[in-house]
């Protein structure tokens, strides 16, 4: 009986797979026998195979997402086969047995590439959040190689949002937030209007479910006061386009609830008062080489029946916005008094409003800024590859660009550049040139002298003027606004830093030469800590501008040359061991200390001598000096995670010519003639050379330490095992 129901319950899983897979073929025009078809297919049924067995959060079959996700690259974004065949292969080398030579193996280079891409993305998504800033500049790095992989990531993210009703509260929260925070705006700037407005109201519906449900039901509620407007207010302009014959279709679109949600909170208004809750759009059907005049007439006719707000003529037709948005829009008054905005387009400047940069492919050919997009993508190259800019500090960069709109502005040659909204002259000077803005003394707006830090407005006509003697200041950051100008400077002072921090080390070197202070990176460090600054190079800094000098050294506690931090143990000094190491890079890349042919210097921490046999480590100081640690040592792991390029693997080598220095503890009950019979111990032992002993015994119960030379791990085990045979000792151990 059961076993009957289970199989039909498999068989209507299988129909619905079925159905939903032909769906994919008919919006992408695909027809069932054509050879692009037949790889698809492969793709579904090695996907199918992949994810056998393995259902979502909500119980359907897994399957069902590649699918839908694929459905959305097909039918939402108008990609092709290979994306098609990518988003339904997207989850199979992150979650089962398939890998990627596999997946290249049987559909090529191409989709192996996107898949990859398409995994990496997932793991660096699946680390803290701490990491986030950083997986944004990964993103848009890989959207350099093949922009398929960041739309098939967002549709694997939108159909994630659309499903995202089974996953827990805690989860939904950290999707919704991360898909506000960086799907939905990438998805604007890639001209994506329809997918960002759903990706934003998802998240709202999940990160505040009240308010999304307020302003939803009463979006519903009015709906059909506002049709019988829309009616009313369109009625006479289409009379009259009828009349002339011209192809149009009106359109009215609400405004999404996530921007009523914005204008809301923004301008803290009532819902009632957001007066453009809702556009109308004219979508015309005319020729390409008649959309801007038929446009401009349509605009001609409603203003000759409704009064239009100047303030509010937006002409992207002349000038598309850099996501390829063209569109003609004003605000007219309507004979209720109601501010209404009007939007005239054609019927491809509707599909690229719609589908973005997938739409430009498609009337690639037709169009004049065919470009636009290796343009946008070349921009985000720029920035990025500024490597002296930081992944927290390129996100702000860069979402200010994302979020602010443009302004054009013009050359003295009369090109035209588009700039963020509040951008200055000194913005400009950098969007023409790196060299330029940092040597932007001023500017000329339309042959008026302006200071490098003028806002400039649409229209404005630019001449920057410059100086050699000119050089970029920390305030320039104040008052610039794009990406491209906030790193060069940012670049360029870091440079400066570096120059000032040289000059500062070899100040320090003097100050602790002159107070007799060794040179070594424990200091260094020590320094670092003792003024709080997050890398031994902003000490340096700080000596070269001289908020830090010979005096603020002096008042430091200090022993045999080493700073003496308030919690370290007492240091017995550094002594630098000059022995031939041999670096053999090869295979294992470590660092083989002992016998060789190259003479390399090294020395042996002095926090935690090491000896042969223990697991060491390397660290090049900044004397070039390899330093050898245990890797037990408590200082490796804030060297580690501070300098982690300047560790490096190390290992002993077969034959060891000097001794080390270890230090053996012991504890026990107190008797006569142990002291000696513990240093015959340790005499008899061969090879092994005393350096120090010392003992302190209290109510019969006494401890001691002894410091001695040994050859490595092996002997010091040796004598550690005759000492515990002593009687009377309970414990002996090494002293980390
Ligand atoms: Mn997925």
């Amino acid at each position: 009986m059961e076993t009957r129901e289970s199989e039909t319950r498999e068989q209507e899983e299988r129909k619905a797979l079925l159905s939903e897979y032909r769906k994919i073929l008919r919006v992408a025009n695909f027809n069932k026998n054509d050879e692009q078809a037949r790889l698809i297919r492969k793709a579904f049924d090695v996907a199918q195979q992949a994810h056998k067995g393995v259902r979502r959060k909500s119980g359907e079959a897994y399957i069902f997402h590649p699918l839908a996700v694929a459905r959305i690259v097909a039918e939402e974004i108008g990609l092709g086969k290979t994306a098609i065949i990518c988003a339904l292969l997207h989850d199979v080398v992150e979650d089962t047995d398939l890998d990627i030579d596999y997946i290249e193996a049987q559909f090529g280079k191409k989709v192996a590439d996107i898949v990859d891409g398409l995994t990496k993305i997932e793991e660096v998504f699946d680390q803290s959040k701490s990491l986030q800033q950083e997986n944004f500049r990964k993103i848009l790095l890989t959207l350099a190689d093949d922009v398929r992989v960041i739309l098939i990531k967002i549709a694997d993210r939108l159909h994630n949002m659309r499903t995202l009703e089974s996953m827990r509260k805690d989860k939904q929260l950290k999707i919704a937030s991360e898909t506000l925070y960086i799907y939905a705006p990438l998805a604007h700037r890639l001209g994506f209007y329809n997918l960002k407005s759903e990706l934003e109201d998802l998240s709202l519906k999940y990160k505040a479910p009240s308010i999304y449900d307020e302003i939803s039901t009463k979006l519903k509620k009015s709906k059909a006061v506002r049709s019988r407007f829309i009616n009313k207010f369109t009625h006479p302009i289409t009379k009259i386009l009828e009349k002339d014959g011209v192809h149009f279709k009106v359109e009215s679109r609400t405004k999404s609830i996530y921007s009523i949600w914005n204008k809301m909170r923004k301008k803290s208004i009532p819902f009632e008062e957001v007066y453009d809750v809702f556009a109308v759009r004219f979508i015309l059907d005319v020729p390409l080489e008649n959309e801007k005049a038929m446009c401009w007439k349509i605009y001609s006719i409603i203003t000759d029946f409704y009064k239009p707000n100047p303030d509010r003529l937006r002409d992207w037709i002349s000038t598309p916005k850099v996501n390829g948005y063209e569109s003609l829009h004003t605000t007219v008054m309507s004979p209720t008094g109601k501010w209404v905005e009007v939007q005239i387009r054609s019927k491809r400047m509707d599909e690229i409003a719609e589908k973005g940069f997938a739409a430009h492919w498609k009337y690639k050919e037709q169009t004049h800024h065919e470009g636009a997009l290796d343009k946008w993508i070349s921009r985000i190259r720029e920035i990025l590859e500024e490597h002296e800019t930081d992944a927290i500090d390129f996100v702000d960069d860069f979402k200010l660009n994302l979020f602010a709109k443009e302004i054009f502005v013009f050359t003295p040659k009369g090109d035209i550049k588009s700039l963020p909204h509040n951008s200055t002259a000194l913005d400009f000077a950098y969007e023409i040139h790196t060299e330029l803005g940092h040597h932007c003394l001023g500017a000329k707006v339309d042959k008026k002298l302006v200071p490098l830090s003028h806002k400039l407005e649409s229209g404005d006509q630019v001449e920057i003027l410059r100086s050699k003697a000119q050089h970029p200041i920390p305030e320039w950051l104040d008052f610039t606004v794009t990406g491209k100008a906030k790193a060069a400077i940012k670049a360029y002072l870091k440079k400066e830093k570096r120059k000032k921090a040289k000059a500062g080390e070899k100040k320090l070197r003097e100050a602790f030469d002159a107070l007799s202070i060794y040179f070594t990176d424990i200091n260094l460090n020590a320094l670092s800590t003792i003024f709080k600054t997050a890398t031994v190079t902003d000490i340096f800094y700080r000596f070269g501008t001289g908020s830090l000098n010979l005096t603020d050294i002096e008042r430091l506690p200090r022993e045999n040359g080493v700073l003496q931090l308030k919690k370290s143990r007492k240091g017995n000094g550094i002594k630098t061991l000059e022995e031939i190491v041999e670096a053999t890079r090869g295979k294992k890349d470590a660092l083989v200390i002992g016998a060789g042919q190259r003479k390399l210097v090294y020395k042996i921490a002095d926090c935690c001598n090491p000896i042969p046999g223990d697991d060491v480590v390397g660290f090049v100081t900044h004397e070039g000096v390899i330093s050898i640690h245990r890797i037990s040592c408590e200082n490796v792991v804030p060297i580690m995670s501070n300098h982690g390029y300047r560790v490096i693997k190390a290992r002993w080598g077969e034959e060891q010519q000097i001794a080390f220095q270890a230090g053996i503890e012991m504890s026990g009950f107190d008797r006569t003639g142990m002291v000696n019979e513990i240093t015959k111990v340790i005499s008899n032992e061969m090879d092994v050379e005393m350096r120090s002993i010392s003992f302190d015994s209290t109510d019969g119960v006494f401890t001691g330490r002894v410091l001695v030379y040994v050859n490595d791990t092996a002997q010091l085990k040796n004598l550690q095992e005759k000492l515990e045979a002593v009687e009377g000792i309970t414990k002996v151990n090494r002293i980390e």
